[in-house]
């Protein structure tokens, strides 16, 4: 997050205050999951019926609402402004910018030795006054990114979790390492929560 506003993609993030906790800003959030993705994995393999790790030849951008009752039904831009969930203004900026994240995080991962396949991102609307800017309002992170490793194919993120036990710790504690944002000692070096007014 820090490093997307270095680079001027606008999020809620206002600071980080421990290991666990962050400071961020409160968004009107959009019910719409914006999903980028570079290679088939999923429900784009299921749906089509193309086998997994297919490299896409571009990014593809789609879109989910997140429905009451836990639903996740794929739309089309004429739902989301016809229901009028987003302008279309709206949501070219959140295209825009959910493009900018799959540029800098495809970068990024590359740089630790994994394939960014797809990833989901949140938008929200920050008012500020009169003014108002649409900002990412969502945690990154191997829940809601396939990450898979460059050589190997081995999986990094929640798919693993089909895997048995214990299985998904190592992985999430293996991209943080890699990113180097894992404590010498482990992450039992990690600071507990601590109370913020
Ligand atoms: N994803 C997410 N939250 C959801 C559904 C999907 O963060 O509720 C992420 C998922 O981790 C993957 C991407 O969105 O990186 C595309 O997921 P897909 O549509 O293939 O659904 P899945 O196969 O994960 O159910």
């Amino acid at each position: 997050m820090t490093r997307l506003n270095e680079i001027g993609v606008p999020t809620h993030l206002v600071r980080r205050l421990n290991m666990r906790e962050q400071l961020v800003r409160e968004v009107e959030i959009i019910p719409i999951q914006v999903v980028v993705r570079n290679v088939v994995a999923g429900s784009l393999a299921t749906r089509f019926g193309i086998a997994e790790g297919t490299a896409l030849p571009r990014s593809i951008v789609e879109f989910y609402y997140k429905g009451e009752g836990g639903q996740r039904p794929m739309v089309s831009e004429e739902h989301i402004t016809a229901f009028g969930w987003a302008a279309p203004e709206d949501l070219d900026e959140m295209m825009n910018l959910a493009l900018r994240v799959n540029d800098f995080l495809g970068g990024l991962f590359l740089g630790i030795g994994l394939k960014l396949v797809d990833f989901k991102v949140e938008f929200g609307r920050l008012w500020e006054n009169d003014y108002m800017r649409i900002v990412l309002a969502d945690e990154i992170s191997p829940d809601n990114c396939r990450l898979w490793d460059i050589k190997t194919n081995e999986r990094f993120d929640r798919d693993r979790l089909n895997r048995g036990p214990g299985r998904i710790e190592e992985a999430y504690q293996e991209v943080a390492r890699r990113l180097g944002i894992l404590p010498e000692g482990g992450p039992r070096d990690l600071k507990g929560p601590k109370a913020m007014q």
